[in-house]
C-alpha cells in the first residue's frame, strides 16, 4: 500500500557526489529538497581520484572545504604515467611551484565512504531532508511531464513524492533515466572491463607520493592511487579483445595482470591484497561509458552518471557529476525563483554539460589511441604543447577540470596562478626532455576541429577572467546564459 503522498519542491535521488551536490545547491536557495538514497551511508564506491575543479571549486561553494581538507585524504599535486613508448615515467602537477599558484593546485584521493558521506552529511546540515535505505523504483509523469517519483522505504513501505523536479543522480544502475524521454547510448570506442582491489604496504613514488600512478601494459593500463599511507586502490582496465583475462577467478585474474605491468609489480613487490571488510572484494565493472541521447525533460534532469560517463583514466567521474549537479542545481534555483524559462535554463544546463563531456571524450580517445597506436601520448601531448599557449592551457584546463573555468571555480585569481604555474611546468619539460619535436607529426585530437572551437571558447572564457571582474563573464554560446555572481543561478549577460 501507498501512504499519503507528500510534496516537496525538488527530489533528488541517489546520494552520489552528484546527488549530494545538487540537492545542497538548490536547498541553499531555500527550497525544499528531498534526496532519497537506496543505501545507508557510508557505502562504497569506486573513483577515488579527484580533480582541482571538484575539491576547490565544488567543495567551496558547498562549503565543506576544510572538512575535507580535515578528513585526511592523501593530497594529490598530479598524475604520473608510464604510457607509450617511452620507458621512463612522466610526472605532471596541477602547479609549477605552490609558491605561484597557492592553495588550488591540489586536489585529493579519496575513500569515497569517506569523501561522499562528508557531502551527504553537508546537505543535511543545509536543510535538505535525506531519507537513507530508500529505493526509487520509478517516476510519476502526468501529462507528459514528470511530477515525482515512487520509493520503498527500508520497511518495504511504498511512498509517492510530488516536486516540481526530480533531479536522477542514482549513477550507472539508474532505473529512472528514461523518465526523461532518454536512451542510453553506449561508445562504440570505449568498451573496456575493470577488476580492481586494495592493497597494504605498497610502495609510494619516491618524488610525487600522492599522484596517481597510471602504467599501460599490452593488455590496458593499470591505476594505482595512494588513499594513505598503507592502503592502496589498484586496478586494471582490459579492452574489449582481453576481457576473458578478466573471467574466472578473480583474484587469479587480477594477481596475473598486475604481474604484467612492471612498474605497479614493483611497487607491490611487498605489499598483501586486503581480503577483508569492504576492501576485501575483488569488484569488477564494465559497459560504464555511454551518453544518453537527452539530459533532461519537462520536469525531470540527469546528473552524473546517470546521462554519462567516459572511462576512468584521467580521473573525470566525480568532476562531471559534481559540474553537471552545479549547471542543474542553477537550472532549477533560475526557474523556481521566475527569473528566465525553463526551455532556456536547461538548455544552458545542456550544453555545458555536453561540451565538458564532449572535451573528456575526444582527450581520452586519442589518448587510447595514441596507445594503440604504440606512440607516447607524453609525447604527443608536448608536441602539442610546443604549438601555441592556448593549446597548452587547454591541455591543463582539462586535466584539472577546469576547461569551463566557470566563476563556481571561485577565486580565479589563484586558478590563473595555476594554470599558469602548470603551464610553465610543462613548457619546461618540453624544453628539458624532447627539444624540438617533428612539427609534421599528425596530430589527430589537438588539431581537429573540434578541439580547435573548444579551445577557441577557452581562450574568450580565460581572457574575460584575465580583464577581473567577474562581470565580464561571457557566456559559452551564442545567446547563452553566464552563472549569478554566487553562482547558484543563471544570469543575463
Ligand atoms: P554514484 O556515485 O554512483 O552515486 C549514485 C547513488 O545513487 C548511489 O549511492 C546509489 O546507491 C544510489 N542509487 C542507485 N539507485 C538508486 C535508486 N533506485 N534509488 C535511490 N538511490 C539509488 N571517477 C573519478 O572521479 N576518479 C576516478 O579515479 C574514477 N575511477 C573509476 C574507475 C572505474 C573502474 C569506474 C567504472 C569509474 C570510475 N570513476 C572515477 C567514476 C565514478 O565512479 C563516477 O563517475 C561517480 O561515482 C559518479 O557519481 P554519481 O554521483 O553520479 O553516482
Amino acid at each position: 500500500s501507498t501512504v499519503a503522498e507528500e510534496t516537496f519542491d525538488v527530489v533528488v535521488v541517489g546520494a552520489g557526489p552528484g546527488g549530494s551536490t545538487a540537492a545542497a545547491l538548490v536547498a541553499k536557495q531555500g527550497h525544499r529538497v528531498l534526496l532519497l538514497e537506496k543505501e545507508v551511508f557510508p557505502r562504497y564506491q569506486i573513483g577515488e581520484s579527484l580533480l582541482p575543479a571538484t575539491v576547490h571549486g565544488i567543495c567551496g561553494l558547498l562549503g565543506v572545504t576544510e572538512e575535507v581538507e580535515r578528513a585526511g585524504f592523501t593530497p594529490k599535486m598530479g598524475g604520473t604515467f608510464r604510457w607509450g613508448t617511452d620507458p621512463d615515467p612522466w610526472s605532471f602537477f596541477f602547479s609549477a611551484s605552490p609558491h605561484l599558484a597557492g592553495p588550488t593546485s591540489s586536489a585529493f584521493q579519496v575513500e569515497r565512504m569517506k569523501f561522499d558521506h562528508i557531502l551527504l552529511k553537508n546537505a543535511a546540515r543545509l536543510g535538505v531532508e535525506v531519507r537513507e535505505g530508500c529505493t526509487v523504483g520509478n517516476v510519476i509523469e502526468e501529462g507528459g511531464r514528470v511530477t515525482g517519483v515512487r520509493y520503498t522505504d527500508s520497511f518495504g513501505q511504498e511512498h509517492g513524492v510530488r516536486a516540481e523536479y526530480v533531479v536522477d543522480a542514482s549513477g550507472n544502475k539508474s532505473r529512472i533515466h528514461t523518465g526523461c524521454g532518454s536512451e542510453r547510448v553506449y561508445s562504440d570506442f570505449f568498451r573496456n572491463v575493470a577488476i580492481f582491489g586494495y592493497f597494504n604496504g605498497g610502495k609510494r613514488l619516491p618524488s610525487s607520493p600522492g599522484n596517481i600512478f597510471c602504467e599501460a601494459f599490452e593488455h590496458g593500463w593499470v591505476w594505482y592511487i595512494p588513499l594513505s599511507a598503507s592502503l592502496t586502490s589498484v586496478g586494471v582496465v582490459v579492452n574489449q579483445e582481453s576481457a576473458s583475462a578478466v573471467q574466472g577467478d578473480r583474484e587469479q585474474a587480477l594477481l596475473s595482470l598486475l604481474d604484467q605491468a612492471p612498474g605497479v609489480r614493483d611497487l607491490l613487490a611487498e605489499a598483501e591484497r586486503v581480503t577483508e571488510g569492504v576492501y576485501g572484494r575483488i569488484r569488477v565493472r564494465k559497459d560504464y561509458s555511454y551518453l544518453n541521447t537527452r539530459f533532461w525533460g519537462d520536469g525531470m534532469v540527469l546528473v552524473g552518471d546517470a546521462a554519462c560517463f567516459v572511462d576512468p583514466v584521467f580521473s573525470s567521474g566525480v568532476h562531471l557529476a559534481t559540474y553537471s549537479a552545479l549547471l542543474a542545481a542553477r537550472s532549477i534555483n533560475t526557474v523556481l525563483a521566475g527569473d528566465i524559462d525553463e526551455e532556456r535554463c536547461f538548455t544552458e544546463f545542456e550544453s555545458r554539460y555536453r561540451r565538458e563531456y564532449g572535451l573528456f571524450y575526444e582527450f581520452l580517445m586519442a589518448f587510447y589511441n595514441l596507445h594503440v597506436d604504440e606512440r607516447s601520448y607524453y609525447w604527443k601531448a608536448k608536441q602539442v604543447t610546443q604549438a601555441t599557449d592556448s593549446e597548452l592551457e587547454a591541455f591543463v584546463h582539462l586535466v584539472g577540470g577546469v576547461a569551463s573555468l566557470d566563476r563556481a571555480y571561485g577565486d580565479r585569481q589563484s586558478m590563473r596562478r595555476q594554470i599558469t604555474g602548470t603551464a610553465r611546468e610543462l613548457e619546461k619539460l618540453v624544453e628539458t626532455n624532447h627539444g624540438q619535436s617533428a612539427e609534421d607529426e599528425n596530430l589527430p585530437l589537438f588539431q581537429s576541429p573540434f578541439m580547435g572551437k573548444v579551445m577557441e571558447q577557452q581562450v574568450q572564457v580565460q581572457a574575460a577572467a584575465l580583464m577581473g571582474g567577474d562581470e565580464d563573464e561571457e557566456p559559452l554560446f551564442p545567446n547563452g546564459l553566464i552563472a549569478s555572481m554566487d553562482g547558484l543561478r543563471w544570469a543575463h549577460p
